[in-house]
């Protein structure tokens, strides 16, 4: 197979245009191809006033191949593809009766479910929140009616926090052996459209993730496995350094030498479970700011040009960096294109937000997290859980500030650069539910944060014309970034360091940011626990 890489064509070409720049391209006879996929899509928008094109990656298959590969040796955009298929790394022997457990059913918790039952080792999944359909009902709660379930949420139940999200599915991290690969085909397979495999921003929405999911569940079942809802962890049995096995709230214990910690970065009191257990634990860089509100068309315009709304880009996003005179690296994150702001806490009286979209996004606002790096050392001294501390400490105050009800805190862009509180809505109307409490957010972060989004909000409107527009909406606050922890794994076998068969994973162990990197994190350890698990009882 070849891999045809920069193959540009107008936005608008017609369908037959692509084999015909592929047969231009290679200067072959269309007899000679006998099939082509596209690998990737992306846009070149660098003339937005001139002309966007598409670009293309494609696959193909053509006869003589050699010849082909050999005539344009020299050309980088023509080579032979590698090959992206999945092959699992193990089987379970027949009649094996020891069962894996998986704890956490997010995105990590699922495809490392999936992973270890399609190889046979039938996992049981212990997920402490509800199934997506009760999960949605309790989340809307807190949305319309500001009532808060503290174990069904955003944050908790099937499908982990990346249920209620834009479902963003692309990440920067290096994947060799294609494990996204394998995340988008299954996801396919339950459901997800065949453009998530080929469009270089990939996204879902939120509804259409629910039922992927739901339907993912059902195969982990149809292949042997378990998932148990409403089953939270509370304590580990670890015996001679090595996990033995788990207890649930409800008092039940269940024997495993093998389990999976897919905990998610919320988990704060499973956090403080694992420490009491004496689990390797360190404290890790995250992030903290607001989220910030725009009209998409603002943002659509500044970086379409006259393309903005053409139907076949869609909503527009942007990614920016600054970094400020204090020091601080300020960049937006997790920037949802046609979406709302989400009220994201899962524990009592306490605020944080997130954004979300639908898979059309055609909300009215753009928004996206304008966060502020920030490190142990300097800035939440202490031990490992002196992050999980500070973020509870600045979610609380938010909830203060927003009225003590669930309302966010919040301030115009403008207001928020003079220093000054704000009292009136301008053209932008906040999407947060249930609802936010304009005035001043310079004490919902500390000094060195806010100085340091102060500075770079006009810096960012000379990227994007108007992104400091006066009425442009911040919300507060922003602090679950990433989790405030490492799980700290051993680099090879992927066990906890201190801890034997405990397999930390995930964004909550620090080893992935985002629902693609923690579905291709739960591929890697269930590998990794499949390949130990057989070598065991080779050894035994
Ligand atoms: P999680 O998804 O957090 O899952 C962990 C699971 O473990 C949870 O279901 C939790 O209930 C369970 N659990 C925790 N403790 C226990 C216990 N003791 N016992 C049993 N179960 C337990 N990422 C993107 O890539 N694109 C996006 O568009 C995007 N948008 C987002 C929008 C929102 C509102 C939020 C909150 C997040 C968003 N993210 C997005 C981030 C993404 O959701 C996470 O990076 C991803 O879900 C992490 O996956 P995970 O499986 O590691 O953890």
């Amino acid at each position: 197979m070849i891999r045809l890489t920069e193959l540009a064509l107008p936005l608008d070409h017609p369908e037959s245009a692509l084999r015909a720049a592929i047969l231009e391209r290679l200067g072959i006879i269309d007899a000679d191809l006998v099939d082509f996929t596209v690998f990737k899509r992306s846009y070149d928008a660098r003339k937005k006033n001139t002309e966007i094109k598409f670009v293309y990656i494609v696959d193909l298959n053509a006869r003589n191949e050699d010849a082909i590969l050999a005539r344009f040796e020299k050309d980088q955009h023509i080579r032979q593809a590698p090959d992206t298929a999945y092959y699992p790394v193990a089987k379970a022997p027949a009649g094996l009766t020891e069962r894996p457990i998986v704890i956490g059913f997010g995105p990590c918790g699922l495809f490392a479910a999936l992973i270890l039952a399609q190889m046979g080792f039938r996992p049981i999944v212990l997920e402490r929140g509800t199934d997506v359909r009760r999960r949605t009902k309790d989340t809307w709660a807190l949305w319309r009616k500001k009532q808060l379930s503290p174990e069904s949420n955003v944050q908790f139940g099937e499908g982990g926090a990346g249920l209620f999200s834009d479902g963003k599915l692309y990440s920067q991290i290096k994947d060799p052996k294609f494990y996204g690969r394998k995340v988008m085909h299954e996801f396919i397979r339950a459901g997800a459209p065949d453009e998530i495999l080929y469009v270089s921003k990939p996204h879902i929405g939120t509804f259409r993730l629910t039922g992927v999911v739901a339907t993912m569940r059902e195969e982990i079942i149809r292949l042997g496995g378990e998932i148990r809802f409403e089953s939270k962890v509370t304590n580990l049995s670890v015996r001679d350094g090595r996990v033995a096995g788990v207890e649930l709230a409800s008092g039940e214990r269940l024997d495993s030498r093998y389990v999976i910690l897919a905990l998610g970065h919320s988990a704060r009191d499973t956090f403080r479970m694992l420490q009491r257990n004496d689990v390797f634990i360190e404290a890790k860089p995250f992030a903290i700011g607001f989220r910030i509100e725009h009209p998409q068309s603002l943002i659509d315009n500044a970086r379409l040009g006259k393309y903005a709304g053409h139907p076949a880009l869609g909503a527009a996003d942007y990614k920016l960096v600054y970094h400020a005179s204090n020091g601080r690296a300020v960049y937006s994150f997790c920037m949802c294109p046609g979406g709302t702001v989400v009220a994201a806490t899962s524990e009592p009286e306490r605020v944080v937000t997130n954004g979300m979209s639908q898979y059309s996004r055609n909300e009215r606002n753009a928004n996206a997290g304008i966060v502020v790096a920030i490190h142990p050392e300097e800035d939440f001294p202490g031990g490992p859980l002196a992050g999980v501390e500070f973020q509870e400490a600045l979610e609380s105050r938010a909830y203060t500030l927003g009225g003590s009800d669930y309302c966010a805190p919040a301030q115009l862009v403008g207001d928020f650069i003079k220093r000054k509180a704000s009292t009136e809505l301008g053209e932008v109307e906040p999407s947060y539910k249930p609802g936010i409490k304009l005035g001043d957010l310079a004490p919902s972060l500390p000094p060195y944060a806010i100085e340091a989004i102060r500075e770079a909000l006009p810096a960012f409107g000379k990227q994007i014309r108007g992104f400091d527009r006066k009425d442009a909406i911040l919300t507060g606050i922003e602090t679950r970034t990433s989790s405030p922890v490492r799980i700290t794994r051993d680099r090879t076998s992927l066990q906890s360091l201190n801890t034997r068969g405990l397999y930390p994973a995930g964004e909550g162990a620090g080893y992935a940011g985002g629902i693609l990197s923690a579905g291709v994190d739960g591929i890697k350890v269930a590998e990794a626990l499949a390949l130990a698990m057989l070598d065991d009882l080779e050894n035994n």
